[in-house]
């Protein structure tokens, strides 16, 4: 993954966030705060706007730079979690390097897990964005074991996410707002998930 791909699938994540936000604002709506759509399109469009003629020499750089916005942009869960996120990939991508090999991707979306993991505390099953992304993760991370190319990986992950952001709707919520609502927020698919999902379908798309 070079500069302009990364690039290319931020703005992808972008264009599908903003596409979706009705759809994610109703998810949010119904265990949440019902801002998850205007949360994500907004912080994701100001990420789209950074990266204009950001001239950038490393790719690593650039998802430090997207992370930095989505924490600088969005307020709420979210904001914080996708970006430490994309900002710990940008760090465990190589320093300086101007691409990255697949190896290299699959750990830094390793080191973005951890990072949300490490900054929500949430646990497998806690209905939240680690229910679509460790299923995202383990695929990509299996494809590439398994000698599989870009593409052929981030779909694998995509779909992995999809499912896992599908697996999460009869689940009781037990981080962030949802689980104020306790057993009530089972019956709905998760927001946080969702967009995870969206994402990683943004990387297969452009890898396509
Ligand atoms: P808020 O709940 O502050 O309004 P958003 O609506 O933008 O923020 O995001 C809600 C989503 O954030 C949830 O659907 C869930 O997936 C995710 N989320 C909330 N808390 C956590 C957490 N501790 N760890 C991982 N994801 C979380
Ligand atoms: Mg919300
Ligand atoms: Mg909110």
């Amino acid at each position: 993954m070079d500069v302009a791909l990364a690039v290319a699938w931020l703005r992808a994540a972008a264009a599908s966030v903003t596409a979706e936000t009705d759809q994610l604002t109703r998810l949010d709506a119904a265990i949440g705060d019902g801002d998850h759509g205007v949360n994500l399109a907004r912080g994701f469009t100001a990420v789209a706007a950074t990266l204009d003629g950001g001239g950038f020499t490393a790719v690593g750089d650039v998802f430090v730079r997207a992370g930095a916005t989505l924490i600088a942009k969005v307020g709420g869960a979210s904001g914080p979690l996708y970006g430490t996120a994309f900002r710990a990939v940008g760090k465990a991508l190589p320093p300086g390097a101007a691409s990255a090999d697949l190896a290299d991707l699959a750990t830094a979306l390793h080191a973005g897990l951890d990072a949300v993991r490490k900054l929500g505390g949430a646990e497998p099953g806690d209905k939240t964005i680690v229910d679509a992304f460790r299923p995202a993760l383990d695929a990509f991370e299996e494809a590439v074991a398994g000698g599989a190319a870009l593409p052929e990986a981030a779909a694998s992950a995509a779909r992995a996410a999809g499912e896992g952001a599908r697996a999460t709707a009869p689940l009781t919520a037990r981080k962030g707002r949802a689980s104020y609502l306790g057993e009530r927020s089972a019956g709905h698919q998760d927001p946080g998930a969702t967009s995870t999902w969206l994402i990683f379908q943004a990387l297969a798309d452009v890898t396509a």
